[in-house]
């Protein structure tokens, strides 16, 4: 199937909540360009170069999200333009994309990374941790900054059972976190794999990358 018909069948398969972002990482923009021309505004990149590059030469009512882990000293490259950082991870991180944000006149919403994986490879913030930053002063302090829900990733893995069982941990949390702290709103969960699965367990929020886009080399 093309980009086009890709992004046609996730718009009538995922339920009207779910977010789609379309997850171009090494991708030509002429390959975003057909995504877009089916509809699709949300777009998930790994790399902030890759997609600060994307961002100039592409229509500017798309909606960038960053997916992939987060250099502190980076956060400038994308401060004029993010939409939405899913892989915070720290307060350090938080702090600067608050100091880059203020540059520019603008709240930068953030999603916390939670560790569901068992791969060490796996970047994330633990509940007690995740807990402890939305407790702290910082989450009230820091004005150009918004936390609005939790991003996590199964373990790259066949066993259904497991990666289930990781949605479900984290689903847990982001139930739990978001009786205390209303303004979580987005559950980050499901790639092309295993978003069934994340559907299943509260995802309102999936990235899709592959199965849109075809493998990546
Ligand atoms: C690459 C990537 C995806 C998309 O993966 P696919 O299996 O190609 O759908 C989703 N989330 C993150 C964080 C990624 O890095």
């Amino acid at each position: 199937m093309s980009i086009s018909e890709n992004i046609k069948k996730y718009q009538t398969l995922l339920p009207e909540q779910t977010t789609l972002v379309a997850v171009s990482k090494t991708k030509p923009v002429s390959s975003l360009m057909q995504a877009y021309d089916a509809g699709q505004r949300v777009f998930g990149e790994n790399k902030i170069q890759e997609m600060a590059s994307k961002w100039e030469e592409m229509p500017k009512d798309i909606q960038w999200h960053m997916i992939g882990h987060v250099q502190t000293n980076k956060v400038k490259y994308m401060a004029a333009f993010v939409s939405l950082i899913h892989t915070v991870d720290s307060i350090k991180l938080l702090r600067e994309i608050n100091k880059q944000a203020a540059k520019h006149d603008r709240v930068i919403k953030c999603l916390l990374q939670i560790k569901i994986a068992e791969e060490e490879s796996k970047f994330g913030m633990d509940q007690a941790d995740a807990l402890e930053l939305l407790a702290s002063e910082i989450a009230t302090t820091l004005p150009h900054v918004a936390i609005v829900g939790l991003m996590g990733m199964a373990t790259f893995t066949q066993d259904k059972t497991q990666v289930e069982a990781e949605f479900n941990k984290l689903s847990v949390i982001y139930k739990d976190v978001k009786t205390k702290y209303p303004q979580l709103t987005i559950l980050s969960m499901g790639m092309s794999g295993d978003f069934t699965l994340a559907l299943k367990h509260n995802s309102n929020m999936v990235r899709i990358g592959s199965s849109i886009f075809g493998a990546r080399n």
